[in-house]
């Protein structure tokens, strides 16, 4: 009895074995929808959806499960529904708008399959990146996501090569204009406002109404001539990312313009504080330094924000609309609550305006 009781605890010990080793065990615990919702990306990227729950990152997550999800917003670096179902003919022809089932398809297969789920992470880059990380997680796709989450992006590893298939992928560009060139009548009428610029937000993406350029030329010069009507501080001043200021130009200077008989207005934001040069009343050239760029109001680093519109607004808020909702690609203006907004870059690009 003894002899056969042992027998059949060790065949049941090795069928345990037997079936253990083909369990496989998760490198990660973590729940896939937890690693793909990061609630501070989803702050910034959302400034509307930020105005109205702070930095509450329940509250932000609620609304992703509710209505960003449905809406086409992405959770995070790691996916981005429009760039997801731009990415693969299957996926558009499958799901089109329906950014909840892209959602739901990257979740369930898309991440098995080693599909790209953004501009900003492919698992299979950063797979076939890292012998160091295939040692560790094999074919866990997931375990990946959360390596980077948790330490790979600190580390600078990278998990991304550029995209040439994706529609309407926003482009960083740099440019070298000369401001300081005399005006003469052959000149286009707009000018960058920097000496050169990256462009770090584009026009009407996420309902933004200007263009963010950076440079490591400071200098903020008229963008055409006309007359100084507006400076200030709108919002609370520097470093107003946070909640206690959702909205704000930070300190801005507007100028008007008559540009083929009609008025409109170029518009400067985030300046560096007490760094502008000139008044309400003050003409202006294109020759005429104004500010320098900064960090002030709903900035979360050093950039210009340049709009042009065909309204003063008198220095109230013209940095998103509210909706937070992308323009077209292609619109050269956009026209919300009464006011006609001008793509800057077309502007400088094309000497028009719309
Ligand atoms: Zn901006």
């Amino acid at each position: 009895m003894k002899k056969n009781l042992l027998k059949r605890t060790l065949a049941l010990a090795l069928t345990l074995m037997a079936v253990l080793s083909f369990v496989t065990i998760p490198s990660s615990a973590a729940d896939v929808h937890d690693i793909l919702f990061d609630w501070q990306y989803y702050y910034v990227a959302n400034p509307d959806v930020a105005r109205a729950f702070g930095r509450n990152p329940s509250a932000l997550r609620n609304h992703y499960n509710n209505h960003g999800k449905a809406e086409g917003r992405a959770p995070s670096e790691f996916f981005d529904p429009k760039v997801y179902v731009g990415l693969y003919p299957d996926l558009r022809a499958a799901f089109g708008t329906n950014y909840k089932a892209a959602y739901n398809h990257f979740v369930s297969c898309g991440i098995n399959e080693g599909r790209q789920g953004s501009a900003k992470f492919s698992v299979s880059v950063y797979k076939a990146n890292y012998a160091d990380l295939r040692r560790a997680f094999g074919n866990d796709n997931l375990a990946y996501f959360n390596h980077y989450k948790q330490y790979g992006k600190n580390e600078g590893r990278s998990a991304v090569k550029p995209i040439t298939s994706a529609p309407a992928k926003q482009q960083t560009v740099t440019v070298t204009v000369k401001p300081n060139a005399s005006s003469n009548s052959s000149e286009s009428f707009w000018q960058s406002p920097l000496k050169s610029y990256k462009i770090t937000q584009s026009f009407g993406k996420s309902g933004h109404l200007g263009v963010d350029m950076k440079s490591d030329n400071t200098a903020v010069y008229a963008a055409a001539s006309g007359t100084v009507v507006a400076t200030g501080l709108n919002g609370t001043g520097t470093n107003a990312s946070s909640t206690k200021s959702p909205k704000g130009n930070g300190y801005y200077v507007v100028i008007k313009h008559t540009f083929n008989n009609k008025t409109v207005y170029s518009m400067y934001g985030h300046l560096a504080a007490n760094s502008i040069k000139v008044k309400a009343g003050d003409e202006v050239t294109k020759t005429t330094q104004i500010g320098t760029m900064g960090n002030t109001g709903r900035s979360t680093g050093p950039h210009l924000h340049f709009a042009i519109a065909d309204t003063k607004k008198n220095g109230s808020y013209y940095g998103y609309m509210e909706d937070g909702k992308d323009f077209t690609a292609a619109s050269r203006k956009e026209t919300r609550s009464g006011v006609t907004f001008y793509n800057p870059i077309a502007a400088i690009n094309n000497g028009t305006l719309g």
